[in-house]
């Protein structure tokens, strides 16, 4: 496996994460009104200790037809913990 520009390491296990499932939708909280803006991305998930993350994002999509399986989230600019970490 070779990297690339959005291949997920986990700073915790210090592995390479697996794809765990493609085509996850997820809302874009910034783009407003109906119906809403989704982005297709994969799920990444860590070997070692099972966190995930959604990265690889396409192209952002109009969804019109109600996709079953969209994450929405709440899309913090001022995140209070910036700084966690390292
Ligand atoms: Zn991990």
């Amino acid at each position: 496996m070779t990297l690339t520009r959005s291949t997920p390491i986990c700073v915790k296990c210090k592995v390479i994460m697996k794809c765990h499932k493609n085509a996850q939708f997820v809302q874009d909280p910034t783009v407003g009104g109906f119906p809403s803006t989704v982005w297709s991305g994969d799920v990444w998930k860590c070997p070692g200790c099972s966190c995930k993350v959604v990265t690889g994002f396409g192209s952002a999509i109009v969804n019109g037809v109600g996709s079953v399986d969209v994450l929405e989230f709440k899309w913090d600019l001022k995140s209070p913990n910036e700084n966690e970490g390292e």
